[in-house]
């Protein structure tokens, strides 16, 4: 397994900060002034393009940080490593920090900027496509022509649009009349663009607790393939392993989204044995999804390096619900480099044509 190096992080850094901030917030009365602050300013530094240990700068005026914030931003900071704000905050608390489980092996912007720019390993201009997107036709708020523009304008040759199907209740969804309606307009975008980039029409399917899908080529043959993800049970103790070897065995799955359903402070995301998963994805030539929404970062860089050695294919995407999310990219990038995936692997960095015949495999089982 290749292994990249990495700039070293800053003793303390930004993402220990705002996980010890966010440990302040949720000891404090829901909805209380401290709480609402403490959230505000872990948001803030979750976001910053650089890390502020070392740094003499006004803490007060980034944005939304409070005086209050400020100030515990400041002593964290004094604290000298990140080890050191965990002792601090057990003394603040009184006890260790219950969701510290629940905020492990995620990035902030500040990681995936250094992590980055390491001169070795899988880098943007690998990248020639997003494979998971969303439009205002489903839970997102971009138009599909407007998506289409940005993707092309911004040197992709290709793309995989995945609005979810109507079965999923959280999200709106499509029918099959509007997959076809979706594939009407893709054609005719489509032919503005030409060999420069195409779009595919693909679907975000939902994988039931059986592990059935809602929406597959064989239902809507309009759709080139699906990624499929688990978008409930996500707390539960039960094992998920049957769930989701079952979904990526059937035809029309191509890649298996955001594997363990984890949320930033939120959830830890299913149980499975992640070899056995692995290995059947690995065989059925299914990609496993590094979904780089920040909140999601699913899968965390150990699974990933799991998902590497088990022999898997991966894909680098964003989840794209609004313009501004297209650059969420760069998190599972970030996270592909930490694991050691090479490019080769990646099937979003491969060219159009192979990407195309990975899909139609995919359809046929
Ligand atoms: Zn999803
Ligand atoms: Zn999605």
């Amino acid at each position: 397994m290749s292994s990249v190096p990495i700039p070293p992080a800053p003793p303390v850094t930004n993402a220990r900060v705002a996980s010890a901030l966010l440990a302040l917030a949720d000891a404090e009365p829901p909805g209380a002034r401290p709480a609402v602050e403490y959230r505000s300013a872990a948001a803030t530094l979750r976001q910053l393009p650089d890390e502020l240990h070392g740094r003499r700068i006004h803490l007060g005026g980034l944005p939304h940080v409070t005086p209050r914030a400020a100030d515990a931003i400041a002593a964290f900071l004094s604290c000298g490593s990140d080890e050191s704000v965990g002792d601090r905050l057990s003394a603040l608390l009184d006890r260790e920090d219950p969701a510290s489980e629940r905020k492990r092996e995620y990035l902030s912007r500040a990681d995936v900027d250094r992590i980055l720019a390491a001169p070795e390993g899988i880098s943007p201009a690998d990248l020639r496509a997003d494979v998971h997107l969303h439009t205002d036709r489903s839970d997102g708020t971009i138009p599909l022509a407007e998506l289409h523009r940005a993707l092309a304008g911004r040197g992709d040759r290709y793309a995989l649009l995945t609005d979810h199907a109507r079965d999923l209740a959280v999200a709106g969804g499509l029918h099959a009349g509007d997959f076809a309606a979706q594939a009407r307009e893709l054609e005719r975008l489509n032919a503005r663009t030409g060999e420069e980039f195409g779009m595919l029409l693909g679907a975000e399917a939902n994988i039931a607790e059986d592990g059935t899908i809602d929406v597959l080529p064989a239902n809507v043959p309009v759709l080139a393939a699906v990624v499929a993800s688990v978008h409930t049970e996500l707390r539960g103790p039960k094992d998920q392993t049957a769930r989701l070897v079952r979904a990526v065995e059937r035809p029309g799955v191509a890649i298996l989204g955001h594997p363990k359903g984890r949320l930033y402070n939120m959830r830890t995301g299913v149980r499975a044995s992640w070899d056995r998963v692995f290995a059947a994805a690995a065989e059925r030539g299914v990609a496993i999804e590094v979904n780089g929404c920040p909140e999601r970062q699913d899968l965390p860089p150990s699974l990933a390096r799991t998902a590497l050695a088990a022999g898997c294919l991966f894909a680098l995407t964003s989840d794209a619900h609004a313009h501004r999310h297209l650059a969420f990219q760069r998190f599972s990038l970030a996270i592909a480099r930490l694991a050691g995936i090479p490019a080769a692997r990646v099937v979003n960095a491969w060219p159009r044509e192979r990407f195309e015949e990975w899909l139609e495999e995919r359809r046929q089982g």
